[in-house]
C-alpha cells in the first residue's frame, strides 16, 4: 500500500508488518455529521485493505470525552459531563454498526491522565513547557525546531492560534498553547501536579499515542481541518520527547460539503450521520448501509466530497448496475481489487476498474470486490429495479379515484387490487364511508 503523506506530499509505502493507525476522533457533545461518517468509512476501508495485504493492523480512534463544549452542553442539559459524552459516544458506535463499520479501539482522554502528566512533565524538563502566571502549563512554541505540517507565515500562526480555547495570562508568546489548564474548584476537572484543572486538547492525543503505541504510529489521520493547529501541536509535543517522527505517514481526508456549500447549522444544510443513513436507506431500498459507504467513497479521500441526494442516487444506480448478473455467483478472491486500492486508496479509480470488469463479464471478480467492500451482493442482485417505487401525491390521488370508481361499478376484484397497491405505498384505505358514524 502506498499513501500520499500530507507532511511531505510524497507517496510513501506502508512498510511494517504491524501497522498502527491513530485517527483523531470525536468530541461527543452533539450528533455526528456526514463528514464524520466519511472519515470513519475511509479509515475502515484502509484497515481492511492493509489486513487483506497481510498486515497486522491496530486502528485506534480517540474520544475527547472532556472538553469545554461538553461541559457547557451538559450543564445546559442538567447532566454530568461524562454522561453527555457517553451518550454521544455510544450513539456514534450505534451509527458505525448501522453503517457496516467495525468499531475500532476507542480510548477516552480522561482515562489517560497519568500519561498526560508524564508527557507534560517531560516537556517541562526539556524546556518545552512552563507554568504561566495563571497556573496553566503552556507549551513554549518558540522552542520547537522540527517538522511543520503546513507552510505558514508567522502572522497566520498567530491569528489561528488566537482561536484556540486557551485564554490565560502569563504567556511568553501568543502562540503558546495549554497542556494543562487550571480551572476553579467548582468546575469539572482533575487533580494534577499543577493543581485542579483539565488537559489541553492537543496533549491528549500525544499522551494516548505514547500510552498505546510508545510515542509514534505508522499512520496518523483525521480530517483536513485537524492539520493545523491540532496535528502541528501533537508533533511539537511528541517529537522532542520521543525523539522520532510522530507518524511515518500523515493522512488528512477532505471535508464534506452539502450541496456545494460548507455544512453549518446556521445555513440549515447540516446533515447528521443518522439523516444521511436514513436517506440512503430510502434510496437504497433498505440497503442503506451499503449505499452510504459506497457513496462516501465516490471521491478520493484527499479531495472534498459534496453530499447531495444526487450523490446517493448515482451511487445507487451504480451499485444496482454492478450487481446485475451477480445472483448466485461464487466469489473469487478480491486480490485484484485490493491491488487497485493499494495505489493511494484511490477509490474512484478502483470503481472505474470495477465497472470495466463488469462490462467484460468478469462477474466473479466484481462479486469478490463488492463483497470485500461489505456490499450484500445477493440482496442487491435480487432488486428488481434501481429505484424504490415512490408515487407522487397526484398519482396516489388518481389511484384512490380509480378505486372509488371500481367500487361504484361493483368491480370488487379491481377495487381490492387498487387497495393493495395503495397500501404498498403506505396509504391506508378504509372502506367505511366517512359519513357513517359507528
Ligand atoms: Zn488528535
Amino acid at each position: 500500500m502506498n499513501l500520499k503523506d500530507s507532511l511531505t506530499g510524497e507517496l510513501k509505502p506502508v512498510l511494517p508488518h504491524q501497522v498502527s493507525i491513530y485517527a483523531c476522533g470525536i468530541t461527543p457533545y452533539s450528533s455526528a455529521h456526514v463528514g464524520h461518517a466519511r472519515t470513519y468509512v475511509v479509515f475502515d476501508l484502509l484497515a481492511k485493505v492493509l489486513r487483506a495485504q497481510g498486515h497486522d493492523v491496530r486502528l485506534v480512534r480517540n474520544i475527547t470525552d472532556i472538553d469545554d463544549k461538553i461541559i457547557a452542553t451538559a450543564a445546559k442539559a442538567g447532566v454530568p459531563w461524562h454522561e453527555l459524552s457517553e451518550r454521544y459516544a455510544s450513539e456514534n458506535r450505534v451509527l458505525m454498526e448501522a453503517t457496516g463499520l467495525s468499531v475500532p479501539e476507542e480510548p477516552y482522554a480522561s482515562h489517560y491522565l497519568a500519561d498526560i502528566f508524564k508527557l507534560t512533565q517531560a516537556l517541562m524538563d526539556k524546556g518545552h513547557a512552563y507554568v504561566a502566571a495563571s497556573g496553566d502549563v503552556l507549551y513554549r512554541v518558540a522552542s520547537f525546531k522540527g517538522a511543520l505540517l503546513m507552510a505558514h507565515k508567522e502572522g497566520s500562526l498567530l491569528s489561528e492560534q488566537g482561536q484556540t480555547r486557551v485564554d490565560s495570562s502569563g504567556k511568553e508568546d501568543l502562540r503558546d498553547f495549554a497542556l494543562w489548564k487550571r480551572v476553579g474548584a467548582d468546575e469539572p476537572g482533575f487533580d494534577s501536579p499543577w493543581g485542579w484543572g483539565r488537559p489541553g486538547w492537543h496533549v491528549e492525543c500525544s499522551a494516548m499515542i505514547s500510552a498505546l503505541f510508545g510515542g509514534s504510529v505508522t499512520i496518523h489521520g483525521g480530517g483536513v481541518d485537524l492539520k493545523f493547529p491540532h496535528h502541528q501541536a501533537e508533533i511539537m509535543q511528541s517529537e522532542p520527547v520521543f525523539e522520532r517522527p510522530l507518524a511515518d505517514i500523515w493522512m488528512h481526508n477532505g471535508s464534506v460539503t452539502s450541496d456545494g456549500q460548507k455544512m453549518s447549522k446556521s445555513l440549515g444544510n447540516f446533515v447528521t450521520w443518522q439523516a444521511a443513513l436514513d436517506k440512503a436507506q430510502e434510496v437504497g431500498q433498505g440497503l442503506g448501509s451499503d449505499l452510504l459507504r459506497y457513496a462516501l467513497l465516490q471521491a478520493h479521500w484527499q479531495k472534498p466530497l459534496d453530499w447531495s441526494e444526487e450523490l446517493l442516487t448515482q451511487a445507487n444506480q451504480e451499485l444496482y448496475a454492478l450487481t446485475r448478473s451477480l445472483q448466485g455467483i461464487a466469489a473469487d478472491e478480491p486480490d485484484a481489487f485490493v491491488a487497485e486500492l493499494s495505489a493511494n486508496l484511490n477509490t474512484p479509480a478502483a470503481f472505474v476498474w470495477l465497472r470495466q470488469q463488469h462490462k467484460a463479464g468478469q462477474f466473479q471478480v466484481v462479486a469478490a470486490a463488492l463483497r470485500f467492500l461489505g456490499v450484500n451482493v445477493d440482496a442487491w442482485a435480487a432488486l428488481e429495479s434501481a429505484q424504490a417505487v415512490t408515487l407522487s401525491a397526484a398519482q396516489i390521488a388518481a389511484l384512490q379515484e380509480q378505486r372509488l370508481a371500481a367500487r361504484a361499478a361493483k368491480d370488487w376484484a379491481l377495487a381490492d387490487q387498487l387497495r393493495d397497491a395503495l397500501r404498498q405505498h403506505g396509504v391506508e384505505v378504509s372502506d367505511r364511508p366517512a359519513s357513517v358514524k359507528g
